[in-house]
């Protein structure tokens, strides 16, 4: 196990290298004004230790990911999701991104894979991203629960209950400005609400202080990709569209000029 964590956290590190020279692990500067993290911690909860990635580099954050995913996830078995599961799936992109997508859990294709969003929704998520003129790598993408219900049907409240430690512990490490909660199960399990999706989406919410360093950070609710592809109108997409301009808005950054007369392709 132990070797297992050396790996992945050495093949982080090599990561993190590689984005640093050729520049991609942050979102450009131009497209991202919003000051960096608060070195200070904040100093909330008095001597109450959390893992703060305010503080934390990226090779730091990188590394308490890696460890919680390799030392505790993959050999989790705090709730029955871990009987049908291939393999656990922790979430993937860039330690230091300000801005961090939320689905539901695992489909198929992510069960298979381990890496969650690479199914038909992960393609719209990724199409979406694309709109937004950022790279998936930029965004930091996970799920509510790292173990594939069955069926692909919505996790259990006392499923999403007992995996809620990894994604407070990935959020406080990541400390994102903002999170977009992809369709109902996300939205209600993070926001604390029995509000409907329907309702909630396009409308700024704060995260309420489920743990320490995370109340008040922004929340935009929005359809799931795989909602959008069920419903693909021009209504639902311009909805989503409407929803990620707001979240452009508020981490500062411009969105791609669209060709003349071409709206984007959701
Ligand atoms: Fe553990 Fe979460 Fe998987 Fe349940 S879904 S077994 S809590 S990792």
């Amino acid at each position: 196990m132990k070797k297992d964590a050396d790996k992945l956290i050495d093949a982080a590190e090599q990561m993190l290298e590689g984005e640093r020279l050729l520049g991609g692990l942050f979102l450009p500067a131009e497209r991202n004004p919003l000051p960096g993290p608060a070195a200070d911690g904040g100093g909330v909860c008095g001597a109450e230790a959390w893992p703060d990635g305010r503080a934390m580099t990226a090779e730091q954050r990188a590394a308490a990911l890696a460890t919680i995913d390799v030392n505790e996830v993959r050999g989790c078995t705090r709730c029955g999701l871990c009987q049908g599961r291939r393999q656990t799936v922790f979430g993937e992109g860039s330690p230091m991104s300000r801005l961090v997508f939320i689905g539901e859990g695992p489909g198929e294709e992510e069960d298979r894979t381990g890496r969650p969003f690479v199914g038909r929704a992960g393609e719209l998520l990724n199409r979406m991203i694309t709109a937004m003129g950022l790279k998936r790598q930029d965004t930091y993408i996970g799920n509510i629960v790292k173990c594939r219900p069955p069926g692909n049907r919505a996790p259990a409240v006392e499923e999403a209950e007992a995996c809620r430690t990894y994604l407070v512990r990935q959020l406080q490490i990541l400390a994102p400005a903002v999170i977009v909660t992809l369709g109902n199960p996300a939205t209600q399990n993070l926001l604390d609400t029995t509000v409907g999706i329907t309702k909630l989406r396009g409308q700024w919410q704060k995260l309420p202080a489920i743990a320490p360093g995370l109340g008040g950070i922004d929340v935009m609710p929005t359809f799931h990709p795989a909602y959008v592809l069920r419903q693909y109108t021009a209504d639902v997409r311009s909805k989503v569209w409407a929803d990620l301009q707001q979240v452009l808005d508020r981490l500062g950054i411009s969105p791609p000029a669209p060709p003349a007369k071409r709206k984007p392709q959701l």
